[in-house]
């Protein structure tokens, strides 16, 4: 098994508001326990809402109000030894950013710049990070990786607007490839993509990881791009992770019911009949259910449930799940 190159501790991320005066917390990021291996993709799934974005957020290290760290920390391991990030000076995390970790975020027109071409961004973002390359220097090393990414060089000459949604995307996750870093931390990057176009996005997302044997972390609510691409998926549901195994135990053996609930609405090829969707609403990350945020909806929930949440138990080697019906302790 690999080494772990990104852990949590109980992390905690809330979002708190002021509305007219009343305080409102969101309870985005609610006790988040993971432990990311290198030279994977690893899955994050689970509804709109749950959390999955602002856990990222968190893992790259960008708390900015009205998000805050409530508690917990995140560990980089670099060098051999674990890095607590939050004790590190903003600086000092910024020099992280591009070299050790990077982010694509939703929607590429937050890294690309609409009033210049594709070109300059990468003139920029090179003159920043890289010292005592010319200019022709360093759009020679733009142009050698656009190449290697198998993508056309045209694009350095377009504008962000002129290239269609899909290449956008494959230039925003190119970019973050870049300086070849360890962790690429992916927010829905195939959204608002027709399959054809999310297939490229994926599979060069899927050679990145492979060409530079590092890690993805993969937010995406689509369980079939998961099933595509994860080797290991982490299901959230609440603001917390309530299941976790590599992606063949999670298709081939849901154990928490929300879990089966998303594999259950997969469209089937060939299967004509409605698909079987999570009963109920998300809950508000602002007062969750007590007990097992999932008790609610879901169709096994027992008197337990509503008073505590669950513990982690491993039925299966690997194959983690917090629900009470693996067992009570
Ligand atoms: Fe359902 Fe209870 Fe399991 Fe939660 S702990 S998923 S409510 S059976």
């Amino acid at each position: 098994m690999n080494g772990t190159i990104l852990r949590t501790e109980q992390l905690q991320a809330f979002y708190v508001l002021d509305i007219f005066g009343t305080r409102k917390v969101i309870k985005a990021v609610n006790g988040v326990n993971l432990e990311i291996r290198e030279n994977e993709v690893y899955g994050i799934a689970g509804e709109s809402g749950c959390g999955k974005s602002t856990l990222l957020k968190a893992l790259y290290g960008a708390i900015d109000p009205p998000l805050r760290l409530m508690g917990g920390k995140v560990y980089y391991r670099i060098n051999g030894k674990d890095v607590d990030i939050f004790s590190l000076r903003p600086d000092e995390i910024k020099g992280l950013r591009w070299e050790y970790i990077s982010y694509v975020p939703q929607g590429s027109m937050s890294v690309l710049n609409p009033v210049i071409k594709v070109k300059e961004t990468y003139r920029d973002f090179l003159e920043s990070h890289v010292r005592g390359k010319t200019k022709d220097e360093i759009f020679e090393i733009a142009k050698e990786h656009i190449r290697a990414l198998g993508l056309p060089l045209t694009v350095l000459e377009a504008y962000p607007h002129q290239l269609s949604g899909g290449m956008r995307q494959r230039v925003t996750i190119a970019l973050a490839a870049l300086l070849k870093p360890r962790i690429i931390i992916a927010d829905e990057p195939t959204t608002a993509l027709d399959v054809v176009v999310q297939r490229g996005v994926i599979q060069l997302l899927k050679g990145i990881q492979e060409n530079l044997g590092n890690t993805i972390i993969l937010v995406t609510h689509d369980m079939g791009v998961q099933a595509n691409v994860a080797d290991r998926i982490g299901i959230m549901y609440a603001g917390q992770i309530v299941e976790e195994a590599t992606a063949g135990e999670i298709f081939g053996n849901p154990l928490h019911p929300y879990t089966r609930y998303l594999i259950n609405s997969l469209p089937r090829f060939g299967d004509k009949g409605m698909r079987e969707s999570v009963p109920g609403s998300p809950p508000s990350l602002a007062n969750p259910p007590s007990g097992c945020p999932f008790h609610p909806r879901c169709p096994y929930a027992y008197q337990i449930c509503t008073e505590r949440m669950p513990d982690f138990f491993e039925p299966v080697a690997y194959h983690k799940v917090a629900c009470w019906l693996m067992g009570e302790s």
